[in-house]
């Protein structure tokens, strides 16, 4: 039996029966993990000893875990969630021997839950990018073309994933990147309401935007990660106290009499024409599953990248001050003051596209800047959650494509930043709108490349957007394959 092709849920099965040892389970992903991932660099760091060890704890009944859905399950955790006694580097220099004391809020519910931890999976530098590029230790492949990027900045979990080098993954999404790797890799991933799932723990990058979330191989399973991780915390004051519905309870239901808003601003020139295709024929098919489909309009979607890539960096600019060589990280050592401790420390600590957002983040917050630029760029973030909270007055959920293009060549955008920002232009909006949104497979280019569809919700309806990718994924089995990826004799 393939062990290492089965979703969450399926495993869960069979453990539940006894038909397989999660022992058996994370030994057959730990050997396509040896046999593969050199050709992917999914993973960072792989928790050979440790995972096996919290397996065999499951087998051996050493802990209850009542029902948890996950536990004896292997999960890849991205490398910006601190996890105890492991090195958390963020894909960064200036963290490659930071080891956390503690657990974060999400990594701690995924271990009571018996979560068997594989590793700690690559990212774009502080989550910083569309590519995974951006990582300081190694460029992660597409599973489906390995001269591709996978996306990012969560490219790491969602190549593995779609690699079946772990059951499923968490990733983080600030401006889409959980979705846009997801939809680059052919895989589910969820970026909750903000507020739904706490950061404590969480490396932060831009504070009023960034989400937890799961990156998974199909709809049911992004519900059963959804409910371990969602959750007030006192520990982010952010997290919200509303109370945390049964996910997977109303996935089955049908999604007919359901109102599909369709955000004209969305649909493109410039767009790949397969994609486009692909996103509409999808569209179809949730009308013939009994959706009503409305045309609807999100007028300041196009001040959308502007207004990012604005607030994003002034943020990190401001969360990333603490590196200074001081507390944690890269010090660099014999320096003749304090000033050139912190100069050196961060020049060598950041990479290119750290310093740039940095740079940028600080102008745009500058005396004599700030009302230009960062007041401005919230002004228009209101006015993009207005474009938001009008269209769910008409209708309970959005379609929209996740990314214009499929999963480009490295090295095809990395030199030019502008470019690589546009290419969020589609999950950007609900990011800074704190709505949820969803990409589930909808189709192949014809190189083979996966493109997603995106499902948007109003905030706090996961539940929603769940049920209707799950209903659409039941509806096109055709769209859920796995990369032909060979293991090595
Ligand atoms: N691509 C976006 C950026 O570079 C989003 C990243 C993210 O969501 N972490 O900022």
């Amino acid at each position: 039996m393939d062990l290492c092709g089965l979703t969450i849920h399926q495993l869960r099965e069979l453990l539940t029966q006894k038909a397989v040892s999660a022992a058996e389970v994370t030994s057959a992903y730990l050997q396509r993990i040896q046999s593969i991932d050199s050709k992917l660099h999914s993973y960072l760091e792989v928790f050979a000893k440790e995972a096996l060890k919290q397996a065999r704890d499951f087998d051996e009944g050493k802990r209850d875990f009542n029902l948890s859905p996950i536990a004896g399950i292997p999960i890849a955790v991205k490398d910006v969630l601190c996890m105890r006694g492991v090195r958390t580097t963020c894909g960064s220099r200036i963290l490659e021997n930071y080891v956390p004391p503690y657990d974060g809020t999400v990594i701690e519910a995924l271990r009571n839950a018996g979560a068997v931890f594989v590793g700690k999976t690559n990212l774009d530098e502080f989550a910083m990018g569309s590519s995974t590029e951006n990582s300081a230790y190694c460029q992660t492949r597409n599973p489906w073309d390995l001269d591709r990027v996978p996306g990012g900045s969560s490219g790491g979990s969602a190549a593995a994933v779609a690699a079946n080098l772990c059951a499923g993954a968490i990733g983080t999404d600030t401006g889409g990147s959980i979705r846009q790797p997801a939809s680059f890799c052919g895989v589910v991933g969820l970026k909750p309401t903000y507020g739904r799932v706490s950061r404590f723990g969480l490396v932060a990058f831009a504070s009023s935007l960034d989400q937890i979330g799961p990156i998974t191989k199909d709809v049911k399973d992004a519900a059963l990660l959804l409910q371990i991780l969602a959750g007030y915390d006192r520990r982010d004051s952010t997290s919200v106290q509303s109370p945390v519905p049964p996910y997977g309870e109303r996935l089955e239901e049908s999604i007919k009499g359901l109102r599909l808003g369709i955000p004209r601003e969305y649909f493109v020139e410039g767009m790949d024409p397969e994609v486009a295709e692909a996103v509409e024929k999808s569209i179809r098919i949730c009308g013939e599953l009994g959706a009503e489909i409305i045309e609807v309009s999100l007028p300041h979607t196009e001040y959308g990248v502007a207004a990012y890539y604005i607030i994003a960096p002034a943020e990190a600019s401001s969360n990333l001050a603490r590196y200074d060589g001081v507390k944690y990280g890269l010090r660099t050592p014999d320096c003749r003051d304090l000033l050139t401790m912190y100069r050196t420390s961060r020049s060598r600590g950041f990479g290119p596209e750290v310093k740039r957002r940095i740079m940028l983040g600080t102008y745009v917050l500058s005396a004599g800047y700030y009302d230009a630029y960062y007041r401005k760029a919230s002004q228009v973030r209101t006015l993009i959650r207005k474009d938001f909270l009008e269209a769910f007055q008409r209708c309970d959920a959005l379609l929209t494509p996740v990314s214009p293009i499929p999963a480009f060549k490295v090295g095809e955008k990395s030199e030019d930043p502008l470019q690589m920002y546009l290419s969020d232009a589609f999950t950007l909006p609900a990011s800074l709108a704190g709505v949820p949104g969803i990409s589930v497979p909808c189709g192949f280019t014809s190189q083979g490349l996966p493109i997603g569809l995106q499902i948007l919700g109003p905030h706090f309806r996961e539940d929603l957007i769940l049920r209707i990718a799950h209903q659409f994924q039941q509806a096109t089995p055709e769209c859920r394959r796995t990369p032909p990826l060979n293991e090595d004799p």
